[in-house]
């Protein structure tokens, strides 16, 4: 099964794409998580996508065309993949399907996570990242220690662009160019649509039962 995460900053899509990885033994593919390695690592692709990431900007489509093309090309998504927070814009929503057509392969479903934008602001000014890629936050959904990481006990941080001038910005990115893409695939026939404003498990929940239709596929 392939699969999308589609939703704002914020909706829960890192949250829900642990939890499906797990239990329907995918890959979580998320370009986000990539840049902030590559950052971390200072490799070039990370210099470049920096001061896009910190100001709450689209990297440019060519890199992450790049990315997620390199990425899907690995033996672990023979079977099945999701992405996470790919594509975010309509030219990188068409690459994806030249890429997976010549491949032999296509997206089964995109699940639009949706949560109004005052609950995303609550969600994104307490979220605390780990390295590993697991998301807390402060209220909603704290670590079992205050500011460590449950899975790996690394120090959990706040991502600068989870300050509130860059979360604006996230917010008006997201609604001009991610946004269309729920049209795009809609018209496709892919989308499946989740309220993403209950809890984490109850969302799984949900996440799961329409899920279990595909997975037979
Ligand atoms: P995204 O990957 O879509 O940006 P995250 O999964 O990182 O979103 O979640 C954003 C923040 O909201 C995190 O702090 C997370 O712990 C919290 N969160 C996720 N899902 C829920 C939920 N259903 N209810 C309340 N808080 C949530
Ligand atoms: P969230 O879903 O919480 O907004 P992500 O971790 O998915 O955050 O992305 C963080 C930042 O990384 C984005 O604001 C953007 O700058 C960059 N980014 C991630 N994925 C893409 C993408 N597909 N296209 C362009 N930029 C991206
Ligand atoms: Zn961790």
């Amino acid at each position: 099964m392939n699969i999308i995460l589609l939703g704002p900053p914020g909706a829960g899509k890192g949250t829900q794409a642990k939890k499906i990885s797990e239990h329907f033994s995918l890959p979580h593919i998320s370009t986000g998580d990539i840049l902030r390695e590559n950052i971390s690592n200072n490799t070039s692709l990370g210099l470049r996508a920096k001061s896009y990431m910190s100001r709450g900007e689209l990297v440019p489509d060519e890199l992450l065309i790049t990315i997620v093309k390199d990425r899907l090309s690995r033996k672990d998504c023979s079977g099945g993949f999701m992405l996470d927070g790919y594509p975010r814009t309509i030219p990188q929503a068409d690459a994806l399907q030249m890429i997976l057509t010549e491949s032999g392969k296509k997206i089964d479903a995109v699940l639009n996570i949706s949560v109004d934008d005052e609950e995303l602001i609550k969600r994104l000014s307490g979220r605390r990242m780990c390295k590993c890629g697991a998301s807390y936050h402060v209220n909603f959904n704290p670590p079992k220690k205050e500011g460590v990481c449950d899975a790996c006990k690394e120090k959990l941080y706040q991502r600068d662009d989870d300050k509130p001038d860059a979360i604006k910005n996230r917010l008006v990115v997201y609604k001009k160019q991610t946004q269309p893409l729920i049209d795009y695939y809609n018209r496709k026939k892919l989308l499946r649509t989740i309220d993403g404003s209950k809890e984490i498990s109850q969302i799984f929940e949900e996440v799961k039962n329409v899920l279990e239709e595909y997975e037979k596929l």
